[in-house]
């Protein structure tokens, strides 16, 4: 990287978006949005869930940072929510702290058919667990207030780790 990059990031920074991943390690963020130091503000935690230290991180982020896009990324294929429909549909047991993390999830599930096929199954969890977080996300007071300036966007997207596409969810 150059030195004047370097020596302006350290003045601050100033992310144009917010991601909130899965840590999944075929899901990078800043290698899947092609984007380089300073631009994304990320946090990477297992089924993209947004447990307590998250909702302070991101808090950190619309507050202090604003950065005026907030993006949900989930993607197909997420060990995290296939271990929560195992623990939903199937009787499996996890550990307590894993247990712990798929509970956020869980809530996600609800209304999904069990009897899909596995794939299917793990397709349209993925995409319930990632509207679910985005929900949540809006109902924030800091969301409410910063939607209603109408200078913010919060979007749930799935990342497709077979053909490299992000599909932005509506
Ligand atoms: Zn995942």
């Amino acid at each position: 990287m150059q030195k004047e990059v370097l020596a302006d990031l350290a003045k601050g920074q100033q992310p144009y978006a917010t991601v909130l991943g899965c840590s999944d390690s075929r899901v990078p963020p800043e290698l899947l949005f092609d984007a380089g130091f300073g631009e994304l503000f990320v946090v990477r935690v297992a089924g993209n869930v947004l447990g307590a230290s998250i909702r302070g991180t991101l808090q950190y982020a619309g507050v202090h940072l604003h950065t005026p896009l907030f993006v949900i990324l989930g993607h197909e294929g997420c060990g995290a929510v296939e271990a929560a429909i195992a623990e939903q549909f199937h009787g499996a047991r996890h550990r307590s702290r894993i247990s712990a993390l798929l509970a956020l999830i869980r809530p996600a599930l609800e209304h999904l058919d069990p009897s899909l096929p596995a794939a299917e199954l793990l397709h349209a969890a993925v995409e319930a667990n990632v509207r679910s977080m985005v929900r949540q996300a809006i109902e924030t007071p800091e969301a409410h207030a910063r939607m209603k300036e109408g200078v913010f966007q919060l979007v749930g997207a799935v990342y497709d780790i077979n053909t490299g596409a992000v599909r932005f969810l509506d």
